[in-house]
């Protein structure tokens, strides 16, 4: 009957939920003890120049190594880490990993390549993230201007005076900051012209269809030109293919980043895909 399928229903739904919430707390639990137990490592995707085709710049991405799950990816963990706080310790290990990898790299010649990290709403409202920031730089050595923080417009729509405030701080650090997916967040455009904003990186969502879709075509290139007449440089995430790379330089965008060029490696692997003729002696 319909009533007990109804039942039925509710049961597989409520059995269902419960194993969500036991792999949320198991993935809880083991993600209080990653940082310790060193299970967290940095992958480093390397961003081209359009223009000379040079590797300008890295986006350091978080991967976590548990023993029995093996590489967790960082959409598995990312959003628990935010909820319960975890990301802020682990936002910490992230900037300070990451800068100390840049320092290492501008050292060996692989200059001057600059360090993007992402910041993610939680790190964002702690009141000493400016003095973290600082303090990173200060003990890694790393000049401020290669660094660059990624945040995404979420960020935006709570405290709009708040916010303004803490980017002009950070800016005053001499660091650069970027838009992170630019175009899917709900925001208003005006902060684009109030915000003190170096970069726009345009979500993948929009560079992976430029190929076949016409309507995502032109938004890649409004995008483009939006960033341009304010004075931004643009990045494209996502790209995938040579078409897509031939699009985006012939239509003026400045920098890429995607799987066509490179995935994220670990930092060795970097240091391999490094061209020696852009290493300064
Ligand atoms: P994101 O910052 O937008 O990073 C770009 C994501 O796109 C990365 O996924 C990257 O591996 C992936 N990607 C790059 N090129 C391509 C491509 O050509 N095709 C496709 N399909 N994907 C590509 P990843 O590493 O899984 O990271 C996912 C998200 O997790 C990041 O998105 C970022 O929001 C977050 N995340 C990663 N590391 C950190 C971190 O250290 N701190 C914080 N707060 N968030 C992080
Ligand atoms: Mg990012
Ligand atoms: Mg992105
Ligand atoms: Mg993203």
């Amino acid at each position: 009957s319909a009533k007990k399928l109804g039942r039925n229903c509710f049961q597989f739904y409520e059995s269902s939920m419960n194993e969500e919430a036991q792999e949320r707390l198991r993935i809880e639990s083991a993600l209080r003890n990653a940082l310790e137990r060193e299970q967290f490592v940095l992958h480093y995707q390397p961003q081209l120049d359009l223009a000379s085709g040079r590797i300008v710049g890295v986006e350091a991405l978080l991967r976590w190594q548990h023993p029995e799950l093996g590489t967790v990816p960082p959409q598995r963990f990312i959003g628990l880490a935010e909820e319960t706080g975890l990301i802020v310790p682990i936002g910490a290990w992230v900037m300070r990993t990451a800068c100390a990898q840049a320092r290492k790299w501008h050292d060996a010649g692989l200059a001057p390549l600059r360090m993007a990290v992402n910041l993610s709403p939680r790190q964002f409202a702690q009141p000493d993230l400016v003095a973290s920031i600082a303090a990173v730089l200060e003990e890694t050595g790393l000049p401020p201007a290669a660094l660059e923080l990624e945040l995404t417009e979420g960020l935006f729509v709570d405290d709009v005076a708040q916010a303004v405030a803490l980017l002009h701080e950070l800016k005053a650090l001499g660091v650069a900051l970027s838009i992170d997916d630019f175009g899917t967040g709900y925001s208003s455009l005006s902060y684009l012209r109030t915000f003190p904003i170096d970069v726009l990186k345009i979500d993948r969502s929009f560079v992976g269809r430029i190929d076949d879709d016409a309507d995502q075509a032109a938004i890649v290139v409004s995008i483009i030109a939006l960033a341009h007449n304010l004075h931004l440089k643009v990045i494209a995430e996502g790209v995938e293919t040579a078409g897509q790379l031939a699009f985006l330089r012939a239509h003026d965008c400045d920098q890429a980043q995607g799987y066509y060029l490179s995935r994220p490696v670990p930092a060795a692997e970097f240091r391999e895909l490094w061209p020696a003729e852009q290493t300064v002696a």
